[in-house]
């Protein structure tokens, strides 16, 4: 297997920091991509990985986005992400949390932490009684913090229909049909907001029972997981796990925008080219799916409350616009546009 530094997804990150601890059973990596605008923020993803090369390229993946999206959000932190190897059977343990918040403290508050996907507000609570570098912790009404997915979700709604007003010349999504795929926090959070808009859904999820129930409450439909990446709609709503366009994907879209939650939704580079030569508006995924963070940050920092959140939040769209209109003029695909933007701002253009 190759050394860390020879990993494709290797990009100067400051650290990468391998933890195990006997006798919980823990193995986790926190990589640090940057500390340049800050503390290196970003949350935990708890999965089971077939190969621990992949829970790396995650690691080295999702924490230089976090660099890319706290850096574009304005936030005065870096960027960096953990990832806890589960088992085949995901167990989790609160000894394992314990010693999982042991090592978020032992890097002395260059990382801290929330919640991603497989990790709840219990974990984050759970974690905080071994170290303070943490956020997204229970918080009463008006505060901000807590649960970022409801907060990523409206920064994704607010995007979506930034998008359609792109594309279709309007935001009535009344008149519009969107593929949601992955219907957890970010995804279930969308539907509901677009269901009350009027909009038409498409929903799909690996829990299939999940996608029926929702479509069910909420009126839409419900398709397999394997099909979600074809179906015909407006906007295709990536929002459930990375690296999901690639080639033979974006060959068999049938959507004009593509709009989502998802971290790393590109699973390359070349991949944004592609869809931009299929004539298809993407919102790059760190742009978008800020509004997490953004509250998390806050929370963290004690600086606002959810009113704050709310309207950091409502700029999520200005951003993208700024990046589509720089796409337009230069020829240069949004999401090359938005990572030249973020490098600048993290010193490393
Ligand atoms: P979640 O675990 O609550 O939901 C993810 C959902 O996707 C689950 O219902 C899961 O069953 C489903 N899923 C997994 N693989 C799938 C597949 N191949 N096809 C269809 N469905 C599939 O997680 P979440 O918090 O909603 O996060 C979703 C995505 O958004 C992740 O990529 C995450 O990194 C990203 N994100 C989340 C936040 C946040 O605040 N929660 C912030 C920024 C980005």
């Amino acid at each position: 297997m190759a050394a860390v530094w020879d990993f494709p997804d290797f990009d100067a990150h400051e650290g990468v920091h391998m933890f195990h601890d006997r006798a919980s059973g823990l193995s986790a990596v926190i990589g640090i991509h940057s500390t340049h605008l800050g503390p290196a923020a970003g949350g935990t993803r708890f999965w089971h990985y077939a190969d621990k090369g992949d829970a790396i390229t995650d690691v080295l993946r999702l924490s230089r986005g976090m660099s890319y999206k706290n850096a574009m959000a304005g936030l005065p932190m870096g960027g960096g992400k953990a990832v806890i190897l589960a088992d085949a059977n995901n167990t989790k343990t609160p000894d394992m949390i314990a010693a999982f918040g042991r090592a978020i403290d032992s890097l002395g508050g260059r990382y801290i932490t929330a919640e991603d996907v497989g990790i709840s507000t219990d974990d984050m609570v759970a974690v905080r009684k071994e170290t303070k570098f943490v956020s997204g912790l229970p918080v009463a009404g008006g505060e901000a913090g807590g649960d970022p997915g409801p907060y990523t979700a409206m920064g994704v709604y607010l995007g979506v229909k930034a998008a359609a007003r792109r594309a279709f010349g309007s935001d009535d999504m009344s008149a519009r049909h969107v593929a949601i795929q992955g219907v957890g926090s970010v995804g279930g959070g969308l539907a509901r907001l677009l269901a009350k808009d009027g909009a038409r859904l498409t929903l799909a999820d690996v829990s299939a029972g999940r996608a029926k129930a929702m479509a069910d409450e909420l009126g839409g439909a419900a398709v397999a997981a394997a099909d979600i990446l074809a179906v015909e709609a407006d906007v295709l709503s990536p929002c459930a796990l990375g690296a999901i366009l690639t080639a033979d994907s974006i060959a068999a879209l049938r959507v004009p925008v593509v709009a989502g939650g998802a971290n790393n939704q590109l699973a390359t580079p070349d991949d944004g080219d592609r869809l931009h030569a299929r004539g298809i508006l993407f919102a790059p995924d760190y742009v978008i799916n800020a509004g997490g963070i953004i509250n998390v940050a806050l929370e963290y920092l004690g600086q606002g409350d959810r009113a704050e959140v709310e309207s950091r939040i409502a700029l999520i769209p200005q951003r993208l616009e700024t990046i589509w209109a720089e796409s337009e003029a230069s020829g240069d695909t949004p999401a090359r546009v938005a990572d030249r933007m973020a490098q600048k701002l993290i010193g490393r253009a």
